[in-house]
């Protein structure tokens, strides 16, 4: 895992490298696609299944503004100065998984998308502190949600991270929010265990709606929304991030 999660940020810093104004999504798409197959890794997005949907197209996310996740690149959507680009991908390496997003600002942006960047990347930066024995998945969740909603935003609700092992989807869910009423019980976290890590933050309401493509998710009022995630390792002291290079 620790393998895939280096490819996955190979590709990552391979996008991050070629983001300027005027490049398409398709290109980031192509980019990412060619690290991954480069080190013989399998990007995992690429003809992902789901139900009553077209498999996904693609090898990456790349979700634009109020696009929160799952933007399906285009050939004919390109970047501008002032947008935010949320970059998701994931590659199965000898049999296992890694997974990681990340988002970027093109160009000069205002100082209230960067504060939305910087407590998107604190939430994810948070969540991975509690990650740590003898917490249990609430608890992860409760380190993102109360950031996040004391610095006057939201997180999605409808998305959460997830187990990663052989599959990119695997048990347990890993929320960015937490109801005792509404969740239940909670899982301890326990030495081995590794799962994504994946705060969705926006600027207005949590609500979301999917695009005709039966993929694309924006936010239901347009507000502009972040994403950051790791697939990480829970071990007997600080977790391991393993979608670093
Ligand atoms: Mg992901
Ligand atoms: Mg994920």
């Amino acid at each position: 895992m620790r393998e895939a999660g280096r490819i996955v940020a190979r590709a990552h810093q391979a996008m991050r490298e070629a983001l300027r104004p005027g490049i398409t999504t398709a290109q980031l798409d192509r980019i990412a696609e060619s690290v991954i197959r480069d080190h013989g890794a399998i990007p995992v997005f690429k003809g992902y299944p789901k139900p009553k949907s077209p498999n996904y197209p693609a090898s990456i996310n790349a979700s634009i503004n109020d696009e929160i996740v799952h933007g399906i690149p285009s050939d004919k959507r390109s970047l501008r100065e002032g947008d935010i680009i949320s970059l998701d991908t994931a590659c199965s390496y000898q049999g296992f998984v890694g997974d990681s997003a990340w988002s970027y600002a093109i160009g000069e942006v205002s100082t209230h998308v960067q504060r939305l960047l910087a407590v998107g990347e604190q939430a994810l930066m948070r969540a991975i502190e509690a990650s740590v024995i003898p917490n249990e998945v609430r608890d992860i969740a409760r380190a993102i949600q109360t950031f996040v909603e004391g610095q006057g935003y939201s997180v999605i609700r409808d998305y959460t991270g997830h187990g990663v092992g052989r599959k990119m989807h695997e048990e347990p869910e890993i929320p960015n929010w937490w109801s005792d009423r509404k969740m239940g019980s909670s899982l301890k976290l326990a030495v081995g265990m590794t799962f994504a890590i994946e705060p969705m933050v926006v600027a207005g309401r949590p609500d979301t709606r999917e695009l005709a493509d039966q993929w694309t998710v924006v936010t239901k009022d347009r507000s502009l929304a972040v994403h950051f995630e790791h697939t990480i390792a829970i071990t007997d002291g600080a977790p391991q991030i393993l979608t670093l290079l």
